[in-house]
């Protein structure tokens, strides 16, 4: 065993040393540190603002939707792990990857039958559009190799995903020139509920037409725009996108990183609309939150149409393509939402955080409250203050992650009722404190 350092050394060190999620160097707010988790529960290495513990509200970014320390996900792991935890893909192939893949068609819309294993959900947004421009080159068209999405939108951190995120965000200012520029739609209308807009549905509709010849793909999120500001629209939007796409002659990508696995109430966002894409990214809650995994599903008119073109392959192939540890886990976490009324557990969730949340929309800066599935969204008329509102968060007892004008929640399935109430509260302390 290494020496053990004490909580404050390894603060000093991960300051000095260790680059955190758009953090600078040094980091300049101490991040909390986390000795272990087991359920819905971070415990901490010391207690800050007198908590040991604290309720997870952000199931670690969306991924971790069984909870922590699970014993099936455990054993899983652990049953793996003794067999192999990894062996190169190439040339090599084995049962928690082919299980995976053939759980994932199984489950996914029913056009998609083709699995690409990546190691995270960037790089499956980079596959996705890898596929769809060799696709239209393989077909002798070479000039479809732009993008089309609305504004608004988060595809991951990586080149190609980046080009895709919302416009308006610091980093295309940032990389002007240097990024592939591609095609923006206006952000859509919002409102789950709300009829689909003309006016918009037209203006979808005419870019996609009047850019046809240059455009490999369409690619946005299903029904939430996640971190690009966690807002919400009708699922009638991506049934016009379809049509659209199929009129023009245009791939069709779903990016369901965030909103897969039952989410927004319904295993795929896409599901809401009764439309199913020509690629569809994967990722995030794929593992239950234990490892990272992504993956790309693609239709066979999409693998054949590669396959047959001048380089008859698909060109991608990461050293950790198809883990054993991460599928076999990521096959378990599947069969554990399965096995159980999973819609039932969101649907409680939901309730109980448009109950909870309610309260919210009467505090003084505070625009709007939204929720769907198991999210719940504070939007504030101000930049919120992190440091204050993670501070009165912890002070709840619970962890939060807000960013911009946004203080929200995605809970694991598994929080309780209390839990949820708790996490409610925390929420509309940060919303006041930040
Ligand atoms: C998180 C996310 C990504 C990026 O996934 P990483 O695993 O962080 O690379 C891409 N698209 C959406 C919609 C996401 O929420």
């Amino acid at each position: 065993m290494p020496e053990p350092l004490t909580p404050g050394e390894l603060l000093a060190l991960d300051r000095q040393h260790v680059w955190h999620p758009y953090g600078p160097m040094p980091g300049r707010a101490a991040p909390l540190l986390v000795e272990s988790a087991s359920g819905v529960r971070l415990r901490l290495a010391e207690p800050v603002e007198g908590q040991g513990e604290l309720v997870d509200g952000m199931s670690s970014w969306w991924s971790a939707v069984h909870g922590y320390n699970h014993p099936v996900l455990n054993d899983a792991a652990r049953g793996q792990l003794e067999r192999m935890s990894h062996v190169m893909f190439g040339g090599l192939t084995h049962e928690p990857a082919v299980r995976l893949a053939k759980r994932l068609v199984d489950i996914s819309p029913e056009p998609l039958q083709h699995v690409f294993l990546a190691d995270s959900g960037s790089v499956s947004v980079e596959v996705a559009v890898k596929m769809c421009l060799q696709y239209w080159r393989s077909l002798g068209k070479p000039r479809k190799q732009r993008l089309l999405t609305w504004r608004g939108g988060y595809h991951g951190d990586t080149w190609q995903p980046m080009s895709v995120c919302d416009p308006d965000g610091g980093m295309h200012e940032l990389w002007q020139g240097v990024l592939p520029r591609q095609i923006f739609a206006d952000t859509p209308p919002a409102g789950f509920d709300a009829a689909p807009d003309e006016a918009y549905t037209a203006h979808l509709r005419e870019l996609i037409g009047r850019h046809a010849e240059e455009l490999a793909a369409v690619i946005v999120e299903p029904v939430v725009q996640g971190a690009g500001g966690m807002s919400f629209h009708s699922p009638g939007y991506l049934r016009v996108l379809r049509e659209a796409c199929d009129e023009h002659g245009v791939l069709l990508v779903f990016d369901e990183i965030a909103t897969g696995f039952g989410r927004t109430g319904a295993l795929f966002a896409a599901e809401h609309a009764g439309v199913a894409p020509d690629v569809m990214c994967l990722g995030k809650a794929l593992t239950g939150g234990y490892l990272t995994l992504a993956a790309t599903l693609c239709t066979t008119a999409v693998a054949d149409g590669i396959s047959r073109g001048a380089l008859p392959v698909l060109a991608h192939g990461p050293t950790f393509m198809g883990n054993p540890l991460a599928a076999a886990v990521a096959d378990a976490s599947i069969s554990l939402l399965l096995s159980q009324d999973w819609g039932q557990e969101v649907k409680r969730i939901e309730a109980g955080l448009r109950n909870g949340l309610a309260p919210a929309a009467d505090i003084t800066g505070v625009r709007e409250v939204r929720v769907l599935g198991a999210i719940g969204v504070v939007q504030l008329d101000h930049e919120v203050d992190m440091a204050a509102a993670t501070r009165a968060a912890v002070r709840e007892g619970v962890w939060l992650r807000p960013f911009r004008d946004l203080i929200y929640t995605m809970p694991p399935y598994i929080t309780g009722d209390d839990d949820v109430a708790r996490i409610c509260a925390a929420v509309c302390a940060a919303a006041r404190e930040g």
